[in-house]
């Protein structure tokens, strides 16, 4: 499945001040929540409507709703709750879940340190969230563990998306449709996505 690049004159407005690194950390968190929540508005294209009467001042006439409480919002920590606060602003009775990963430094591999989803996640819309798609390597781990749970419904939504780590997602992941405001050129050796925009955890939080 192709990602999906959300494509905006405003996005490209918005993602070159991320990208900044003289934008300081209140601008950069709001700038984080802003794009989020354009990535998300295009996560709902395919979003199942229910069918109602709505009466308008002038008569009554169909409306169609979506079902809040059946969304899950799930970031990865620590960077992917940078997101969380954009999406819930479009969607505020979503359920939002944690998972928090490490990398273990001999085998390189993410391992769980915490987990908490919400309760029937078999039967949600789960919207993973994390920033930054960078090797691909924690995406995969926490669709592993929802998958496993039985969540059957999984899209990932990030910022910046590296051509390596949607290459792993699609590999290990097909059904898994990515989301992005950019897809950038490559990763360094440290790991981190050129051009990018640095350390999206440290700057959304202000740790560096
Ligand atoms: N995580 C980040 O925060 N930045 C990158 O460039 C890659 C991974």
């Amino acid at each position: 499945m192709k990602p999906i690049v959300v494509n905006n004159p405003l996005i490209s407005h918005k993602l070159t001040l991320l990208r900044d690194k003289n934008t300081g950390t209140k601008e950069f968190r709001e700038l984080i929540n802003e794009v989020s929540m354009f990535v998300c508005y295009e996560a709902l294209k395919e979003a199942k409507l229910k069918k109602i009467k709505v009466e308008t001042p002038l008569t009554k006439t169909d409306g169609y709703m979506m079902d809040e409480n059946y969304f899950a919002f799930i970031p990865i920590l620590r960077a992917g709750i940078g997101m969380v606060e954009g999406l819930i602003q479009i969607l505020p009775n979503a359920k939002i879940g944690h998972i928090g990963l490490y990398r273990n430094e001999d085998t390189l591999e993410p391992v769980k340190y915490y987990y908490k989803v919400p309760s029937g996640i078999k039967k949600r819309e789960v919207f993973l969230l994390d920033p930054m798609l960078a090797t691909g390597g924690s995406a995969v781990a926490a669709i592993d563990m929802l998958k496993k749970e039985g969540a059957k419904d999984i899209r990932f939504l990030c910022i910046l998306a590296a051509p390596e780590g949607i290459k792993r997602v699609q590999k290990e992941h097909p059904d898994v449709k990515i989301y992005t405001a950019s897809i950038d050129s490559h990763l360094n050796e440290s790991g981190y996505i050129v051009p990018g925009l640095g350390d999206a955890g440290d700057r959304i939080f202000g740790t560096k």
